[in-house]
């Protein structure tokens, strides 16, 4: 596992969270190590375990592990596929603050809920 490419995936099954803007998995540790590799330059994880805390969630359904999200259909249908190769929830309980997700729509990203467990939105 020295490959610097699997840095996205989950070094142990503890402390496990899922990020609510691209559902990524990760520890904790690694979230605030490394910040979101799909979301960092909204979320600002890296370093601010605070941040992590508010992005993340510890409650998601479902794991997929991508590893070639351009040939992956599973990828698309969980519209993850511009997304980096990791592992992903199927569904992640809880929302962004909404500081965070007016934030995002300065930025020009549309937040939609990861938590399919509630009536989709769309
Ligand atoms: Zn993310």
């Amino acid at each position: 596992m020295a490959n610097a490419s699997m840095e996205t995936v989950p070094k142990s099954l503890r402390n496990m969270r899922a990020c609510l803007l691209c559902s990524l998995i990760k520890t904790l540790d690694q979230f605030e190590y490394d910040g979101c590799e799909n979301c960092d330059e909204y979320l600002h994880m890296r370093g601010n375990r605070d941040m992590v805390y508010d992005c993340t969630s510890s409650s998601f359904d479902g794991l997929i592990s991508m590893m070639a999200p351009d040939e992956s259909w599973v990828a698309k249908w969980q519209r993850i596929k511009k997304f980096k190769p990791g592992c992903y929830a199927i569904s992640v309980t809880g929302r962004l603050p909404s500081s965070i997700i007016r934030d995002l729509k300065a930025s020009g990203v549309a937040y939609r809920s990861r938590d399919t467990s509630q009536k989709a939105t769309d």
